[in-house]
């Protein structure tokens, strides 16, 4: 059974992120998308309503589980006796604090490898905060994330 975790924000979950969990999922066993539950980066929505919007979009995927965490993330990925992270890559601007984090990640956990899915070019673009930021102009969502965030999201900004 190979369990992978894709950890991020997801501050709201985007179609970027869904197109990485749709093309992660058929790569492995187990899919576990992971959020972090850090309030140093001040999120719009609390670790609980980002897991339920992420359940809710994710509910046609059989193999994928969405859980919270703090902590380090080697550690979670161990609890869950997981062997890879999963992470998107869109440009180079990504490239270099990834490639830090997953020789971080190796150094203390060799067991562990990250593998990068790069971004269909449709979503090269999108962001959670570029999605925030659009939202707060009263903008239309739906190019970026599915019906049921949009909803959440302009709740949220009300
Ligand atoms: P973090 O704060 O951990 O970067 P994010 O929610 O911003 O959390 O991103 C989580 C992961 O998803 C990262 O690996 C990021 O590169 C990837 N990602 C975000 N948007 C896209 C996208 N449009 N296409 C591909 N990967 C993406």
């Amino acid at each position: 059974m190979r369990t992978a975790v894709y950890p991020g924000s997801f501050d709201p979950v985007t179609y970027g992120h869904l197109d990485v969990i749709a093309r992660a999922s058929v790569m492995f066993d187990r899919l576990i998308i992971a959020v972090l539950n850090n309030s140093a980066k001040n999120p719009l929505f609390s670790a609980d309503e980002r897991v339920k919007m992420i359940k809710e979009v994710t509910k046609d995927f059989p193999n994928v589980e969405v859980d919270s965490f703090d902590g380090l993330l080697v550690d979670y990925v161990r609890r869950q006796n997981a062997s890879v992270i999963v992470r998107g890559l869109r440009a180079v601007t990504d490239f270099e604090y990834e490639l830090q984090m997953a020789q971080m990640n190796r150094k203390i956990a060799p067991e562990v490898d990250t593998i990068f899915l790069t971004t269909s070019l449709e979503y090269a673009y999108l962001s959670s905060s570029i999605v925030k930021e659009v939202a707060r102009y009263d903008r239309p969502l739906g190019e970026f994330v599915p019906p049921f965030v949009e909803e959440k999201v302009r709740l949220k900004l009300k």
